[in-house]
């Protein structure tokens, strides 16, 4: 028995994004319907409510985030790094539980994002690299694809 993937839950249909939305990618659901993936949200399992301000990654990636040189930061100007770190945590916690080896994340996500996140200016400008799940997964040693990425 293959351990299940784990997929960001608003890929999934699930209506955990910032503004209450999904992301809904048919294919990924279905993978969660045939139960092959598990649907994780790492911001709601931070505790964060739904909808909630939009964040960004202010001084770096996810790596710098974990390593204290960056912070996580709403549209409101809350510092909400406590919450990213600690949902990034549990997903973590999660694939170690379930024997996970691969993940299907949402990119540009401060959480999800894998190969680019937006760049903490709020002006939908994007810079390279990784939300702060994505980096303590790949720490990890997990496989990451986005879903622009799982079907290469
Ligand atoms: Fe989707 Fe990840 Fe954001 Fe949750 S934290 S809404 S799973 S991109």
């Amino acid at each position: 028995n293959r351990p299940p993937i784990l997929v960001s839950a608003c890929l999934a249909g699930y209506h955990c994004k910032y503004n209450g939305g999904s992301n809904l990618v048919p294919e990924i659901k279905e993978l969660v319907t045939r139960r092959q993936a598990i649907p994780v949200c790492p911001e709601k399992l931070g505790g964060l409510s739904i909808p909630r301000p939009p964040a960004e990654i202010q001084g770096g990636d996810g790596f710098d985030v974990l390593e204290g040189r960056a912070r996580v930061v709403d549209k409101e100007g809350r510092d909400v790094t406590a919450a990213f770190l600690q949902g990034a945590r549990a997903t973590a916690e999660l694939a170690r539980a379930l024997g996970t080896r691969v993940a299907i994340l949402k990119e540009r996500s401060p959480s999800c994002g894998i190969r680019a996140i937006y760049n903490g200016t709020f002006s939908g400008c994007t810079r390279t690299g990784c939300g702060v799940t994505a980096a303590l997964l790949l720490r990890q040693g997990l496989q990451l694809f986005s879903e622009e990425t799982w079907k290469e």
